[in-house]
């Protein structure tokens, strides 16, 4: 029997509509984080018959759906966090986009969504960016973050494979994460909400992995933090933090430098791509990374005995941040300043990024559109 090959993301068949009404754009100062859209979004339908449709640059806007979509009811949704930056000559920079793909394709295969070429949708994204070029702050710091966003649109209450499904790539250009700066934050190590397990979902970047942390969000502002730090089991490993993945600079009993990082392999962490970067660069600079399943009792007895230098979350919207303490069963552990001054290990780290980022160096990561 003849197998039909159902059609990929071709960037060829692009087609764009440009808006006839642009969004009001504001200062750079104004932005903060995710509440500007830019005036185009990418938009691409698919469908267990069709495959997937020509792409499309639409003005950004509100959509239609079946209030039977899957997306509603069973949260079938994947999404990704990427951002292009504008260089001092106006150069559009992309960082390492061919891993949000990847991970994208494996975070739909979780979800029994449609895979999709990542370089067509990179080529894609491109135009749009292209297209709302001027939106794209050039200042250090600022950036567009992207956000695509896969779902299923199956039009039924039955809980099935998906046969029709929607991909969008949104933008918004974005200020510095945290208003107030690089200044270190405390975490709330949140022993009562379970963000992830082995053989749930939390290696991937999926929306259900997400609503529950509300709730672990307003926890830890009540206890005076500003994040939470997820364990999980008697254990008590540690996974990550709000939406970053963690590190500590901890020096051992004998004296070496290590830096700690829990593993990817019970698959309770997301394989972050800042945490991937960090852990090739640290590895590049002769620091010793320890990629292990990490028991909350290594920091603890580390903060005791004043051998944890540094703690910080990687993420696209913050890049690095850095961690002043940790409150456990209602006790503070406080990092020594230090540990997040000019000179540390982390601001070097961060300054390496931006570098990279912002294309003062040249370098591989960036991908200059
Ligand atoms: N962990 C979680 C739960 C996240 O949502 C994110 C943000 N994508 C990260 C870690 C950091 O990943 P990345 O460095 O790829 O942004």
């Amino acid at each position: 029997a003849d197998v039909k090959v159902l059609p990929d993301i071709q960037a060829s068949k692009l087609k764009v509509t440009n808006t006839s009404r642009p969004l009001p754009k504001c200062e750079p100062e104004e932005l903060g984080f995710g509440k500007v859209i830019s005036d185009h979004m990418l938009m691409i339908q698919w469908s267990a018959a069709e495959g997937w449709n020509a792409p499309e640059i639409v003005p950004s806007g509100p959509i239609g759906l079946h209030p039977f979509s899957h997306v509603f009811h069973y949260a079938i949704e994947c999404y990704e966090g990427m951002k292009a930056y504008k260089d001092s000559d106006g150069n559009i920079r992309m960082f390492r986009p061919e891993k949000n793909m990847e991970r994208m394709n494996v975070s739909a295969s979780r979800l029994c969504l449609p895979n999709f070429d990542g370089d067509e949708l990179v080529k894609c994204i491109k135009e749009l960016l292209r297209l709302d070029r001027d939106w794209i702050p050039q200042k250090k710091g600022y950036a567009m973050y992207l956000r695509p966003v896969m779902f299923s649109t199956t039009p039924w209450l039955g809980l099935t494979q998906c046969s029709e499904a929607m991909l969008f790539v949104l933008q918004s250009p974005v200020g510095p994460y945290f208003k107030s700066g690089y200044v270190p934050i405390k975490l709330h190590v949140d022993a009562k909400y379970i963000r992830a397990w082995p053989g749930g979902t939390g290696n991937v970047k999926f929306g259900g992995n997400y609503a529950p942390t509300v709730a672990s969000q307003i926890a830890a502002a009540k206890a005076g933090c500003s994040q939470a730090l997820y364990v999980y089991d008697k254990e008590e490993w540690v996974t990550e933090a709000g939406t970053m993945n963690m590190f500590f600079l901890i020096k051992s009993t004998s004296g070496t430098l290590q830096l700690f990082t829990p593993s990817l392999e019970d698959g309770c962490i997301l394989p972050g791509i800042t945490r991937l970067s960090v852990i090739e660069l640290a590895k590049e600079w002769g620091t010793e990374v320890v990629e292990e399943p990490l028991p909350l009792k290594i920091v603890i007895d580390a903060c005791e005995q004043d051998r944890c230098l540094e703690a910080f979350g990687t993420g696209t919207a913050a890049v690095l941040q850095p961690v002043g303490a940790l409150q456990h069963n209602g006790k503070d552990y406080t990092l020594p300043e230090d540990g997040f001054a000019e000179g540390s290990f982390q601001m070097k780290m961060l300054a390496k990024l931006k570098e990279i980022q912002y294309g003062e160096i040249e370098h591989p990561w960036s991908v200059c559109i």
